[in-house]
């Protein structure tokens, strides 16, 4: 249990809380809590961790998760599965008014959280990826850092600096826990965490380049839209003038004043496609209102009055009718209605004199005019005004909650300028708003995180791999000298070391080898006062005599396929399979004067001399015992009748 860790953790929890409150205190976003609930209870499930509290700590951890994985699939999931507004109905069910943006924290905040808590879920084991998932939540803390600082995020929100420094203490307490323990681990880290870093490094790049383009895209959609809007408005004005202009012509042919049937009966139509027209009246050359369409109460009021006393902010675009002939058009004045509008005058002329006998008002309300354009937009999608430069003049509520975006378009009203401000909605953007780089992201992220294990198992495999050949090499060379000294050992076990000749033990296992070959003959050689030598010269001159008898006698026998061997003390056996007693005692008497003629002295300077009893088995069972007996008799033989010489036994 480290200190650090747990008052690291203790800060956490203690930020998370109090990004919580001010969530809470804030007006309008009671709802927004919930981005800093579900930190509050990883912030919990860490402390559990690190009070050794495992069961706990993993408890909490999936029951965060399960709130964490549906809100980044409410991010994923295409908007043809399931919409935006299916989520909002979700949402709007727990509370009414909310949307899935209330509930849900933001995307950067839950990728840092899943990653947290799976690192505490495989118990921050560097081979599990722990490390990968914690160097992951860095980068991604530090983007959540940038976009905040830039307000490069328009459309989602980053998270308070309240709750990124919570999650900056959530990792550095992960991270004082066990990075120290990852320190055995260091050959697969150097060689993993580079590539996963940078793959993750680039994928959140590759995300951020892809979410700006698609919010511009979106921005220019939504501005376009705006435009197009404002655009049908002009239109709408420049086909309500012209019609207007066929209205006042069509009186020009009659002389008198139109009844108020005829009046009416050439208005309606004109009323019923613009109707926003307040009313279309005939006014005089006095300015006094004489005919008007539709005849409501409102307008009945209006006749007969003058309009020059009346209305003086529309005196001059009507005397431009009355007076000049010319059709006059009002700026944005406070109508007769009590509401903002503009009147256009049209001069009805006299067919023969050309001088205006009247004059065509339309009077069009603003308000009105900017309700039939909003009706072509959905409420839930748009929210409208339309102003002039110092006053609104419609206003059109949106029925769902604004994005802080705003479209600017500007309209002509027949030369008047106005502004149409669009702010479109919350959920029109975000349900258009493309999953591509949310996909792309996580898809990305999780490949960084299989990069890695990758690379880590590959180099701990290698590490194996190397330790096993080295342990493979060490058995190789143990099997060797082993090998090599049990052969050591099985050629002292059958060999003398002084001579190097075959010892007793192995001269008899040969004998049994040949012990069906006949005749066989036995050889005992015994050298002649060999004490004498080892008194005169000491014991190292002696061996080196034994070593010279040695070389001669096995070179001797073993010319003629025989075994020689030293027999005990100064005495050498021999063997010779397939040799009569005859064939043998040439062969002893070959060595005799060889052993004789060598340059072996004893201190009085006559040569060393053997005697070799021999002995033949001619046919019969092996018998070696009576052979061995029979040459040693036939040696003492030699030796008692005078030494230096060959004596064959006598035959059995
Ligand atoms: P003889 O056989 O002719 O009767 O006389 P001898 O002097 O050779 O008598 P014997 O065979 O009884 O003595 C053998 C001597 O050989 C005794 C011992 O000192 C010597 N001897 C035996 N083994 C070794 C050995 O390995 N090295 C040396 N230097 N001397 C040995
Ligand atoms: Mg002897
Ligand atoms: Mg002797």
């Amino acid at each position: 249990m480290s200190r650090p860790a747990i008052n690291l953790n203790l800060l956490a929890l203690l930020l998370a809380l109090l990004a919580s409150l001010l969530d809470w205190t804030a007006p309008g976003t009671v709802l927004s809590l919930t981005g800093s609930l579900p930190i509050v209870a990883t912030a919990l499930c860490q402390l559990a961790w690190h009070h050794r509290r495992p069961a706990l700590a993993r408890g909490t951890g999936l029951a965060v998760l399960m709130v964490l994985i549906p809100a980044l699939a409410s991010f994923l999931i295409p908007e043809y599965w399931i919409s935006h507004s299916a989520w909002n109905r979700q949402v709007e069910g727990w509370t009414a008014g909310s949307l899935i943006v209330d509930w849900r924290p933001p995307l950067l905040v839950i990728l840092c959280l899943i990653m947290l808590i799976a690192s505490l879920l495989v118990r921050t084991r560097a081979n599990l990826g722990a490390p990968q998932l914690l160097a992951m939540t860095a980068i991604l803390l530090v983007m959540q850092g940038v976009e905040t600082w830039h307000a490069t995020n328009l459309l989602s929100l980053t998270g308070s600096a309240l709750e990124q420094a919570a999650l900056w203490s959530l990792l550095a307490a992960q991270l004082s826990g066990v990075a120290v323990n990852w320190r055995g681990h260091l050959p697969g880290l150097k060689r993993a965490l580079p590539a996963g870093v940078l793959l993750a490094c680039l994928t959140l790049l590759f995300w951020h380049q892809q979410k700006t383009l698609v919010e511009g895209n979106l921005h220019a959609e939504t501005q376009a839209q705006s435009q197009r809007l404002a655009e049908s408005l002009s239109l709408e004005i420049r086909d309500h003038l012209q019609a207007m202009q066929r209205f006042a012509n069509s009186w020009q042919l009659q002389d008198t004043l139109p009844t108020g049937g005829q009046w009416a009966a050439q208005a309606a139509p004109y009323h019923q496609d613009f109707q926003y027209f307040l009313n279309i009246a005939f006014i005089d050359t006095d300015s006094r209102i004489r005919r008007v369409h539709p005849a409501n109460a409102t307008n009945q009021r209006l006749l007969g009055r003058r309009l020059f006393d009346e209305q003086p902010a529309g005196r001059s675009a009507l005397e431009e009718a009355l007076s000049n002939g010319e059709m006059g058009r009002t700026g944005i004045i406070d109508l007769l209605q009590g509401e903002p509008g503009i009147i256009h005058y049209l001069p009805v002329l006299d067919d023969d004199s050309q001088r205006p006998r009247g004059a065509v008002g339309m009077v069009v309300s603003l308000p009105a005019l900017a309700d039939t354009l909003f009706r072509q937009t959905n409420p839930s999608h748009f929210g409208l005004t339309l102003m002039t430069p110092d006053r609104t003049l419609a206003e059109r509520q949106a029925t769902s909650r604004l994005a802080t975006w705003q479209h600017r378009s500007a309209i002509d009203l027949d030369g008047l300028s106005l502004t149409l401000t669009s702010r479109p909605t919350l959920s029109l953007l975000l349900s258009r708003l493309s999953r591509q780089p949310v996909v792309s992201l996580t898809i990305g992220l999780l490949l960084a995180y299989l990069l890695f294990m990758v690379l880590f198992a590959h180099q701990h495999m290698d590490t194996q791999q190397r330790l096993m050949r080295r342990s493979n090499r060490e058995l190789r060379h143990e099997v060797r000298s082993r090998t090599r000294l049990q052969k050591e050992v099985e050629w002292l076990a059958s060999h003398d070391d002084l001579t190097k000749l075959p010892n007793r033990r192995q001269f008899m296992w040969d004998l049994e080898r040949h012990g069906q070959t006949r005749p066989l003959s036995l050889l005992i050689c015994d050298i002649d006062h060999f004490k004498q030598v080892n008194d005169a010269f000491g014991h190292l001159q002696g061996d080196r005599y034994l070593k010279s008898i040695g070389e001669l006698g096995r070179d001797i026998i073993e010319s003629v396929d025989g075994v020689f061997a030293r027999y005990g003390g100064e005495e050498f056996i021999a063997c010779l399979p397939g040799h009569d007693a005859i064939m043998a005692r040439d062969i002893a008497e070959r060595l005799r004067v060889a052993i004789q003629q060598i340059d072996l002295r004893h201190a009085d300077g006559s040569p060393l001399t053997i005697s070799i009893g021999i002995t033949t088995q001619v046919g019969g069972d092996l018998q070696t015992d009576t052979l061995l007996q029979a040459a040693d008799e036939a040696l003492y033989a030699a030796k008692a009748g005078g030494r230096n010489r060959v004596i064959i036994a006598p035959p059995p």
